[in-house]
């Protein structure tokens, strides 16, 4: 792979928008040296912050449960009292999301029951099941079945352009759209009264699953079709590491979407045991993977504070094998795939939300931004060409091993 590998060189260009990103987060980093804002300033910061904060709480506990209030008078305390005084904003219309006094019991816009604001669904208790569905004219039920000589043909000769690489993120968003559409009607939720993270949660909800874990030191991890997230960590850092995690989902769904268009076939769990031993057979695959989550979760989150730590594993592993070349063509493939995920969260993280999103880490960050590894970042993608080829690459080289790897593929799909 490696010659195939060089020659995508050919076809990179500058990604302009994140190395403008990139140039603003180093220029940050000389102001804040310049004004030599110490850690220490910035404990005391967090601390006057954090003071702030525990004094409006327990203004307002005293009266009235804080989240059983509207999310509207959450934030001024004063205003907030009066009314608790008064005793009366207490349910709400699970249709129209209009607030109600306490005496009343039905919505006649609506023609709804109300809801006490205090019985509001709990967001990372739901249950999702998201679908994705790629419906063809067959449907294979066997890895030997599916990896035939005229299915590795057809993707030796890859009949597949960017228009149809296009119409994959569109299917993908509008899926999304509708698994988020049932689950905000089914659990009877108003969105814009969830805080940022709860926002976060039904988002990545409406792609995959999500479960908790409250062991082991990783922040959370995808596998197969469900995404575990540590819940005892800052909310930040939960909303970049769904990010992150939501990314390996998307780039394995792209290639499911590929793979079934490809061999018109249906989705199954064949066929996304094909894409998640693609790319997990080898650390080429492993690093375009992580390369472009890690850069997602920058463009979300704030350039500086990602951990580097997974990639470089991998880049450390590499060395031996690949060329520093071979490793900037990779980050070059993974780069491009974090476009993609970043078009398709886009639609639905919208820029306000993306500005909630840096308000919530500024609140919870206390480390200093990591600059020097933001320095050796690649900004480089692929065009349109070059991108198709990589795929090409990506799924070719794949398959091959995949096909003589039969007894992995079926331990995969039985996690
Ligand atoms: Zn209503
Ligand atoms: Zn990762």
């Amino acid at each position: 792979m490696a010659g195939n590998l060089n020659e995508l060189s050919k076809y990179s260009m500058e990604d302009t928008e994140k190395s403008k990103l990139i140039k603003e987060a180093l220029n940050e980093s000389i102001k804040a040296s310049f004004i030599q804002c110490s850690k220490a300033d910035l404990s005391l910061e967090m601390k006057k912050i954090a003071e702030r904060s525990y004094d409006y709480d327990e203004d307002v506990c005293n009266e009235v449960e804080q989240d059983s209030l509207p999310g509207d008078l959450r934030e001024e305390p004063r205003i907030l009292r009066s009314v608790s005084l008064m005793g009366m904003i207490t349910k709400y219309c699970p249709k129209c999301g209009r607030k109600y006094p306490r005496r009343e019991n039905v919505c006649m816009d609506c023609l709804v029951h109300l809801k006490n604001i205090s019985d509001r669904i709990d967001v990372s208790e739901i249950q999702s099941n998201p679908q994705f569905i790629c419906n063809g004219q067959n449907d294979y039920k066997s890895f030997g079945e599916i990896l035939d000589k005229e299915n590795l043909l057809k993707i030796t000769d890859f009949d597949f352009t960017i228009d149809d690489y296009s119409a994959v993120l569109h299917d993908i968003k509008a899926q999304a759209f509708m698994n988020f559409d049932n689950l905000v009607k089914e659990n009877e939720i108003d969105f814009d009264e969830l805080d940022i993270l709860e926002k976060i949660i039904l988002f990545t909800k409406s792609f995959v699953k999500v479960d908790y874990k409250s062991y082991g030191g990783q922040l959370g991890y995808f596998e197969s079709d469900v995404i575990l997230i540590d819940d005892r960590q800052t909310k930040s850092l939960q909303i970049t590491t769904l990010i992150h995690e939501l990314s390996h989902f998307l780039i394995q769904e792209i290639l499911i979407h590929i793979l079934c268009r490809l061999w018109d076939c249906s989705r199954n769990s064949i066929v996304q045991t094909l894409a998640a031993f693609i790319l997990s057979y080898d650390d080429f695959t492993l690093l375009i993977d992580e390369y472009s989550a890690h850069n997602v979760e920058g463009r979300f989150t704030l350039f500086g504070f990602q951990d580097y730590s997974s990639f470089t594993l991998i880049e450390q592993r590499m060395k031996g094998e690949r060329t520093v070349d071979d490793i900037e063509i990779t980050k070059m493939i993974g780069n491009t795939f974090a476009l993609s995920i970043k078009e398709i969260l886009e639609s639905l993280i919208d820029k306000q939300l993306r500005e909630d999103i840096k308000e919530q880490f500024l609140k919870d960050v206390l480390d200093r931004p990591n600059y020097r590894a933001l320095e050796m970042e690649n900004c480089q993608i692929l065009n349109d060409g070059g991108f198709i080829k990589a795929i090409w690459l990506i799924l070719n080289e794949g398959l091959e091993v995949a096909s003589s790897s039969i007894d992995e593929l079926m331990a995969i799909q039985k996690k």
